[in-house]
């Protein structure tokens, strides 16, 4: 059976007293964090004064300045050890990630940052509880899917509505492949509806208009509050719920779209929508659309790989102007034009639908993956 690396993240309840070790556990991941980042800093300070070459960050070497925080800080002893050494394996990642980047610098964290974490091994799951190391007691979540496979790390994190979660990476974890159904989807992906099928499935839009007024309204109640103020903590505590809300929102629509397309179809082309941004509508500011576009493929090609699916995605250049009946292609077509009749073969065209049946035609024919063939369809 096909196995894969996944992640399964569930909201955790602890009591007072859990939350007191989780949020004692997460100002130790940052101030080791901190400091150890600070003393390496000062490291390569006095290296390039002797003109020596500094090491670069390392296991070894952040583990003996972590005993040496541990002298002086005794109570760094308290906390969960494998915390202490995934908090400086982040920063390992952060100085590599920014040396790959060649600029940008790592940041210290911030205690006043309302999202917290600290990332741990040896969790376990009993009777749907989690168990975490150091905490004697169990904590209730919210254990919707059992996890399968094998248990890496965990990271508990505190979103900025004081809610805690728990992230689970696995390896192994076995997929089945679903059934193949023998049909193909080309997808258009536009603004009036988020996803359009060459079969003339229209998914709509995702409905935030409800969560975007309550927003702006809380947004205009918070502006009111003195900063900081108790009446300011509780706007601003009911504004990061609505945020979250719309997240969810957002990602439930997604999920279960991105779900019903791969259950139904073997093979998945999707334009490439960069492309689309710019052809549609020069004047288009990068909305939060994109966000939502970017990550309906991003789960399409994933989720395409675990059931064995075939995921594509196409060149879109010409597919919204070129009649997919008989190939002529138009030499212009607004945004706001939604039909059109071919002159050629008077088929009058849904604008979307048309565009998805050329992406539907261009993934299968091969002609979108080279770049130097233009023509859509011979
Ligand atoms: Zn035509």
């Amino acid at each position: 059976m096909k196995t894969v690396n996944k992640s399964y993240k569930y909201r955790i309840y602890p009591n007072k007293e859990q939350e007191d070790i989780l949020l004692f556990n997460m100002g130790c991941a940052r101030f080791v964090f901190n400091h150890v980042k600070a003393m390496y800093e000062i490291y390569i300070k006095q290296a390039a004064n002797y003109g020596f070459k500094p090491l670069y960050a390392n296991r070894k070497l952040f583990n003996n300045i972590l005993k040496d925080l541990k002298k002086y800080y005794p109570f760094l002893k308290k906390a969960n050890s494998t915390v202490l050494q995934k908090s400086y394996d982040n920063l390992i990642f952060a100085y590599r990630m920014v040396g790959k980047a060649g600029h940008g610098w790592v940041k210290f964290k911030s205690r006043k940052n309302p999202l917290q974490s600290f990332r741990t091994l040896n969790i376990k799951i009993i009777d749907g509880k989690l168990k975490l190391p150091k905490i004697k007691t169990l904590m209730p979540m919210r254990y919707s899917r059992k996890v399968l496979g094998d248990i890496l790390t965990a990271t508990i994190t505190r979103n900025n509505s004081n809610q805690y979660f728990v992230s689970i990476n696995v390896k192994n974890s076995p997929v089945k492949g679903l059934k193949k159904t023998g049909q193909k989807i080309g997808i258009d992906l536009g603004l009036k509806d988020l996803a359009t099928f060459s079969n003339g499935f229209k998914t709509g839009k995702i409905h935030l208009k409800e969560v975007d007024q309550k927003i702006r309204r809380q947004q205009q109640i918070l502006s009111k509050k003195v900063e900081n103020g108790c009446n300011y903590v509780k706007a601003k505590t009911k504004l990061n719920r609505l945020y979250q809300k719309k997240k969810n929102i957002i990602n439930d629509f997604l999920h279960k779209k991105t779900t019903q397309i791969v259950q139904g179809y073997d093979e998945i082309y999707v334009g490439n929508v960069n492309n689309q941004l710019g052809l549609k509508n020069k004047y288009l500011a990068k909305t939060t659309v994109d966000q939502h576009w970017f990550e309906f493929k991003r789960q399409l090609k994933y989720k395409s790989e675990w059931y064995r699916k075939y995921f594509g995605v196409v060149d879109e250049k010409y597919t919204s102007k070129t009649c997919s009946n008989c190939g002529y292609v138009t030499t212009s077509l607004d945004l706001n034009i939604r039909q059109w009749n071919c002159p050629s073969c008077n088929t009058l065209h849904d604008r979307d639908v048309n565009a998805a049946c050329n992406i539907l035609t261009v993934g299968t024919t091969g002609l979108a993956f080279s770049k130097t063939n233009k023509k859509l369809v011979d």
